[in-house]
């Protein structure tokens, strides 16, 4: 299996398509962190940790792939971080361990039907990574080595 995968990188400026006016703001890598990722990496929606710079571990659901909903036409790994930060963090590193997989990339009729769906991915990675098996990747030591 590829699960878990460690990715590493900076975060770069998305597409600015309003991740964040729906409540859900998610974090680009570069196309070049993107185009090292296993070959077989399915695309749709996973759970995992995240951390940005040498801060504390969050919880994060990440979007790998073509977003339908958009007609992306680059691969893109996005990240949401289950947290709330005071400010942006463009240009600081970005560490996230993909744990599982939630589900398939899908098309929503409608703009509400996606935010449904964000919510409820929201939920379930809550879930499980209460799992012990996800819990003790938070403490890996992929995320105690400084920059
Ligand atoms: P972009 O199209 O540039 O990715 P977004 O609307 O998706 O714009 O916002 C993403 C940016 O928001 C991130 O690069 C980061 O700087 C900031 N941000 C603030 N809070 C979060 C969070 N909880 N998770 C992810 N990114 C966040
Ligand atoms: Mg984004």
């Amino acid at each position: 299996s590829l699960l878990p995968l460690f990715i590493e990188g900076e975060v770069v400026k998305g597409f600015g398509r309003g991740s964040k006016d729906l409540g859900c703001p998610t974090a680009n890598f570069s196309l070049e962190v993107v185009q090292s990722l296993p070959k077989g990496l399915a695309p749709g929606v996973y759970y995992g940790w995240a951390q940005v710079d040498s801060e504390a571990v969050h919880k994060m659901v990440a979007n790998v792939g073509w977003c339908p909903f958009y007609q992306n036409k680059e691969m893109s790994v996005e990240t949401h971080v289950m947290h709330k930060f005071d400010k942006d963090f463009y240009g600081s590193n970005l560490k996230i361990c993909i744990v599982g997989y939630l589900r398939p990339e899908k098309n929503f009729s409608s703009l509400n039907d996606l935010i449904e769906a964000i919510k409820k991915d929201i939920a379930d990675a809550h879930t499980k990574l209460e799992e012990m098996e996800a819990k003790i990747l938070k403490d890996h030591k992929f995320f105690n080595q400084k920059n």
